[in-house]
C-alpha cells in the first residue's frame, strides 16, 4: 500500500476527512483534479477595484464563450472567476427541455473558496423527513447521531451566530454574532409579534468575529468584513480548505497532496469486497497511473462523485461501483431557489451602519413543524435575507453619467430588503445523472447527462415562500415589493445532493450510517450525495460533519483491522 488512505477532491468535504484522518496518525493522500491554490499567495482580496480586471467585471464576449453557466453565479467576477471552471472546456449535456447549471471550481480548496459560508444545523424533523411521509428512504441517523460532530466542527470551523432554542434550527457551538442592522431589527420585532412561529435571527456564517487559540494556531485572523470572500481571503477570515482543514493536516506532517489528478475510476477487488486501485489521469500530460491505499474516501462532490462512481463499471459492478441498488447517480436533488421579495422602506432616512456585513438574517422554517402553520405541500422552507440602502456599493454596478450620477452616489438611497427562500426538493429517482454512451472530454472521462427537473411540490413551495416574503415585507412598511421568483433552474442553488444516498438497506441506497459503502468495505463517501434529504437549510455544514463522522469510524475500523 502506498498510503493509509486516498482522499479524492479537496472541498469542502475532502479537507475535513483528510484533517481527521491526518490527527488519527494515518498516512492519507489527496488527489485534487484541479491546480495548486496558495492561501493568500494566490487571491485577489487586496486587489482594489481599479486594479481588476475590467474592474472587476469580465467582458460579456468572454463570458458567453467560456463561463455561460458559472458567470450565473453571484459570486463570479473577474477577481473570483479563477474559482469556477470554465464550462468551455468542462461540458456535461441535459434534455433540451430540462436545463441543470452545475456550478463548480476545480482547483485546490473546491467551492470552500467561493461559498457563501452560511452554515446550519440540521434537525430531527429533517431526518425524520422520508420516513414520516414516504418520499425517499429513511436517514440511517438522527440529530442525536450528528450533534456531536456538528460541536466539533463548528469550534473548529468557527462559526458566528446565536443561539436561538428553535428545535427546527438546533443551537451551536458559536462564536459572537455579527449583529442585525436599524432595519432588520424592526423587521424582526414586527415579524416575530405577527407571527410568534417565526424568528428572525442572524445569520450563522463561517467567520472568525473573534477568533480563539486554534484558530490564530493555523494562522488565521478576525473578519475584516471586507466582503470580498469569493476572491479568497488573505486573512484566513471565513473557513476553508485553504485556510483551515489543509493546513491543520499539514501540520501533522501526514498529509500528500497531488494536484491536476483527476480520478477517473475506482478498481474493485471482488474477493475481498475493496477498491483496489484509485486511476488517475494527469490533468496536464493525460498519463495515467494508479494509487493504493487501505481505505478510499471519494469526496469530488455530489455529480463529481457521482461521476466517478458511475465510471468504476466491473463483472461484478457493471452499473458501477458499489451499484447494487441502482442508486447511484439517482435522487438528485438541490434547494429550490427563486424564492421570496425584495422591497424598499421609505423610512429610517436618518440611520446608516458602519462598514460592510458578509452576512445577513435568517428567517428559519416555520412551516409544517407542529401543525400550527400547515401548507398544502411537504417538508417547508427557510429565508436567508439582508437589508443595506440601495446604493450601498457606491459606484459597483450603478449605472448612469455625469452630474445625476454623481448626485447619486452622493446619498445613499432608500433602505432595501431582500428575502431569499431555500425550499426542500423531494428525493425522485427519475431526478437522475448518466454517462453518456458515445461523448467524453478531453482526457476521455464520459460526459455526465444531467437530468433534473422541479416537480409539484417544490412549485407550490416555492409560491407560498413568495407570497409569505411578500406579505412579511409589506407588513413591515416596504414598498415597490417585487417576488424573486420565477422558480429558478435546478442547480442554482448550488446544493446538489442525493446520488449516492445513505440508508439502511442496501437494496435502496448506496451508503450505512457511516458513509461506508454497504457493498465495498474500504470505501466511504462523505460529499453532498450522500444525503437522503435536503432539508431546508445550507448543507456543507451537515457535510462536515459527516465528514468527520466518516474519518474517525474508518479510522476505528483500520485500527481495529476490520478494512
Ligand atoms: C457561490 C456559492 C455559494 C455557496 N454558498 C453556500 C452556503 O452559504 N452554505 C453552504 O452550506 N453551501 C454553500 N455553497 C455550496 C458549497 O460550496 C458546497 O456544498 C460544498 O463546497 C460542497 O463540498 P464538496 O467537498 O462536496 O465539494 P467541492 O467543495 O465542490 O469540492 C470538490 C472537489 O473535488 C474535486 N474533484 C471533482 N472531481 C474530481 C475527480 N474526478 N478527481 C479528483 N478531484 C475531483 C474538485 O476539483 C473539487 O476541488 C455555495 C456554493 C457556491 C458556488
Ligand atoms: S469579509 Fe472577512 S472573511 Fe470575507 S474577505 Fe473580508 S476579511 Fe475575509
Amino acid at each position: 500500500m502506498d498510503f493509509d488512505a486516498i482522499v479524492v477532491g479537496s472541498g469542502i468535504s475532502g479537507g475535513w476527512v483528510a484533517k481527521e484522518l491526518c490527527e488519527r496518525g494515518l498516512k492519507t493522500l489527496m488527489l485534487e483534479r484541479g491546480r495548486d491554490v496558495q492561501h493568500r499567495v494566490d487571491y485577489l482580496d487586496f486587489a482594489p477595484p481599479w486594479e481588476l480586471p475590467h474592474r472587476g467585471m469580465l467582458p460579456e464576449e468572454e463570458k458567453a464563450q467560456h463561463y455561460a453557466i458559472q458567470s450565473t453565479s453571484y459570486a463570479f467576477n473577474s477577481a473570483s472567476s479563477q474559482f469556477f471552471v470554465r464550462d468551455s472546456e468542462h461540458p456535461y449535456s441535459t434534455p433540451m427541455d430540462r436545463p441543470f447549471k452545475w456550478i463548480r471550481g476545480y482547483h485546490l480548496g473546491g467551492r470552500s473558496i467561493t461559498w457563501g459560508r452560511q452554515t446550519y444545523r440540521m434537525s430531527d424533523f429533517d431526518f425524520n423527513a422520508n420516513r414520516l411521509d414516504g418520499h425517499g428512504v429513511d436517514w440511517p441517523i438522527r440529530y442525536a447521531d450528528l450533534s456531536p460532530w456538528y460541536d466539533r466542527v463548528e469550534s473548529f470551523a468557527g462559526i458566528s451566530g446565536s443561539n436561538e432554542g428553535l428545535e427546527q434550527l438546533p443551537d451551536g457551538q458559536f462564536l459572537p454574532p455579527m449583529g442585525l442592522n436599524c432595519v432588520e431589527q424592526a423587521f424582526k420585532q414586527k415579524v416575530e409579534t405577527d407571527h410568534p412561529s417565526r424568528r428572525v435571527t442572524v445569520a450563522r456564517c463561517a467567520h472568525l468575529t473573534e477568533p480563539k487559540p486554534e484558530h490564530i494556531a493555523l494562522g488565521r485572523g478576525p473578519c475584516q468584513l471586507r466582503n470580498v470572500c469569493e476572491r479568497g481571503c488573505g486573512y484566513g477570515g471565513y473557513f476553508s480548505s485553504l485556510s483551515a482543514t489543509l493546513p491543520a493536516a499539514r501540520k501533522t506532517g501526514n498529509l500528500t497532496v497531488i494536484t491536476d489528478a483527476i480520478v477517473e475510476r475506482l478498481d474493485y477487488d471482488h474477493a475481498k469486497r475493496r477498491v483496489s486501485g484509485v486511476r488517475v489521469i494527469d490533468a496536464k500530460t493525460k498519463q495515467g497511473r494508479s494509487y493504493q491505499a487501505r481505505v478510499v474516501f471519494v469526496c469530488a462532490s455530489t455529480l463529481g462523485t457521482a461521476q466517478i462512481l458511475l465510471s468504476s463499471r466491473s463483472e461484478h459492478f457493471p452499473n458501477g461501483l458499489a451499484n447494487r441498488s441502482d442508486a447511484v447517480g439517482r435522487y438528485l436533488m438541490d434547494h429550490v431557489m427563486g424564492l421570496g421579495a425584495t422591497g424598499t422602506h421609505p423610512g429610517f432616512l436618518d440611520r446608516y451602519y458602519y462598514g460592510r456585513r458578509p452576512a445577513g438574517f435568517y428567517l428559519p422554517r416555520y412551516v409544517n413543524l407542529d401543525g400550527r402553520d400547515t401548507g398544502n405541500f411537504l417538508r417547508g422552507f427557510g429565508f436567508q435575507g439582508y437589508s443595506y440602502r440601495s446604493s450601498w456599493g457606491r459606484g459597483v454596478g450603478e449605472p448612469g453619467v455625469g452630474a445625476e450620477l454623481k448626485q447619486r452616489l452622493r446619498y445613499p438611497g432608500r433602505w432595501e430588503m431582500t428575502l431569499i427562500g431555500f425550499g426542500e426538493m423531494l428525493p425522485r429517482a427519475d431526478n437522475r445523472v448518466t454517462l453518456e454512451e458515445k461523448r467524453s472530454d478531453r482526457w476521455g472521462i464520459p460526459l455526465l447527462h444531467i437530468d433534473c427537473t422541479h416537480g409539484e411540490n417544490e412549485r407550490r413551495i416555492a409560491e407560498r415562500a413568495s407570497r409569505d416574503a411578500a406579505a412579511m415585507l409589506a407588513a413591515s412598511g416596504y414598498e415597490n415589493i417585487t417576488s424573486n421568483g420565477p422558480i429558478r433552474t435546478p442547480g442554482e442553488g448550488v446544493h446538489e445532493m442525493g446520488t449516492a444516498r445513505m440508508g439502511l438497506d442496501p437494496a435502496t441506497s448506496v451508503l450505512n450510517r457511516y458513509n461506508q459503502a454497504h457493498d465495498v468495505t474500504n470505501l466511504f463517501v462523505t460529499d453532498g450525495s450522500c444525503m437522503a434529504s435536503t432539508g431546508t437549510v445550507n448543507p456543507s455544514l451537515t457535510y462536515m460533519a459527516l465528514s468527520a463522522r466518516a474519518a474517525h469510524h474508518a479510522a476505528d475500523l483500520l485500527g481495529s483491522g476490520e478494512i
